[in-house]
């Protein structure tokens, strides 16, 4: 058994102004128990504006609920129009950034060379970095995942090098899996998840390897969370579609109560 913390991560992407943000929040605060948030982080993602309203709100009603990032940009300042740098992010406490996310690398073409400056800018900033890194159905259908994944993760760490303090996520999400209602079988997530973390090893050595949360996402409901959050190696989840609903979320979270 390990000691990493299980972690939560709820993507709401481009869905929500910031009002509906809050009453969403709100929801879902109303659905959690001491219990679900005691041992595990639950960290959502709204889109950028609606940060600083959710950052009021989780302050004022002291929710056990960090903010996430959907995405930044790896300079702290510069004439980079549309775009939000780290320490913008802090100011607003947030926690965590998803960097590498597929739906980043397809419209926005964003490659690992990108994404490992994004992280690195997260880490430096203090930011807890979530790199997101999964196959296409065509590597999935030929056999090649592990390889096209393990690929994507060497370039999407370029240079970047983890403290401690479990500052550096991974979140395994197969691209074919995300938003289609199609899971990843937990046997395949659980070996997905040891061929990440031993790369890792090779990489950082065992000790850091083993401070890493890898989080599985890709059509992640209440009727699944309890198959994935049982396998050794994957430590938390990033949800897309069943986030937008507080209630499917608050099982999500509350996978260890009865449903
Ligand atoms: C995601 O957006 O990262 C995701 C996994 O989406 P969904 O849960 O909807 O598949």
């Amino acid at each position: 058994m390990s000691d990493r913390t299980s972690l939560i991560v709820g993507n709401w992407k481009m869905h929500r102004d910031h009002l509906e943000a809050i009453q969403l929040l709100q929801r879902l605060a109303y659905h959690l128990s001491e219990e679900d948030t005691d041992e595990q982080e639950v960290v959502v993602c709204p889109p950028f504006t609606a940060l600083r309203s959710l950052q009021t709100l989780i302050q004022s009603d002291r929710m056990a609920v960090a903010l996430g990032a959907q995405d930044c940009h790896p300079e702290i300042e510069g004439a980079y129009t549309g775009d939000v740098s780290v320490p913008m992010l802090a100011r607003l406490d947030v926690r965590y950034v998803v960097v590498g996310h597929s739906e980043r690398r397809l419209f926005h073409e964003e490659d690992d060379a990108l994404v490992a400056r994004k992280a690195r800018a997260a880490l430096s900033g203090e930011l807890r970095a979530i790199v997101c890194v999964g196959e296409g159905e065509q590597a999935r259908e030929s056999g090649r995942a592990e390889e096209v994944v393990l690929a994507q993760l060497r370039g999407s760490l370029d240079g970047v090098e983890p403290r401690e303090d479990a500052d550096l996520v991974i979140a395994y999400e197969p691209v074919w899996a995300i938003g289609t209602g199609r899971t990843a079988t937990p046997t395949d997530a659980q070996d997905m998840a040891v061929a990440i973390r031993t790369a890792l090893a090779e990489r950082y050595g065992s000790e850091r390897a083993a401070d890493v949360r890898i989080l599985y996402g890709g059509s992640v409901k209440p009727a699944n969370i309890r198959s994935l959050m049982t396998l050794a190696d994957v430590d938390g989840v990033l949800v897309g579609g069943a986030s937008l609903s507080a209630e499917d979320f608050a099982l999500i979270v509350g996978h260890r109560r009865a449903i």
